[in-house]
């Protein structure tokens, strides 16, 4: 499933004004996003100019690149919780370690996470 509608109404383009870039008429973008039809790669690489965004985040998404990832403590080195990490935002963190009960701080997203010590 693409995001193109997801990423067109993140930059507040109507389906024609998309169109209109891409100088195609607006069926073609409504089939897009309809799934009735797919865009040729030239098209896809014209919106990932107009999106500012890559191949891969247009046409699988972010959240079903994310994985799920388990960190450390930086402290004790005990298995912590597991989180979230997609390509879209980072997100930031803090816990108190179960083990050994110092505190951590847990920044993931884009693709990365990355634990320190408080
Ligand atoms: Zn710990």
């Amino acid at each position: 499933m693409s995001k193109i509608r997801e990423y067109r109404e993140r930059h507040e383009l109507s389906q024609e004004e998309l169109a209109r870039k891409l100088d195609l008429d607006r069926s073609s973008v409504a089939k897009w996003e309809s799934g009735r039809n797919k865009p040729r790669l030239n098209h896809l690489l014209s919106m990932t100019k107009i999106f500012n965004c890559s191949l891969d985040e247009l046409v699988v998404g972010g959240k079903e690149m994310a994985v799920s990832k388990s960190v450390n403590c930086p402290h004790c080195g005990r298995k912590l919780n597991s989180y979230t990490v997609d390509t879209t935002s980072t997100q930031r963190t803090s816990g108190t370690c179960p083990s050994c009960g110092k505190r951590y701080t847990v920044e993931y997203g884009k693709g990365k996470i990355k634990v320190s010590k408080n």
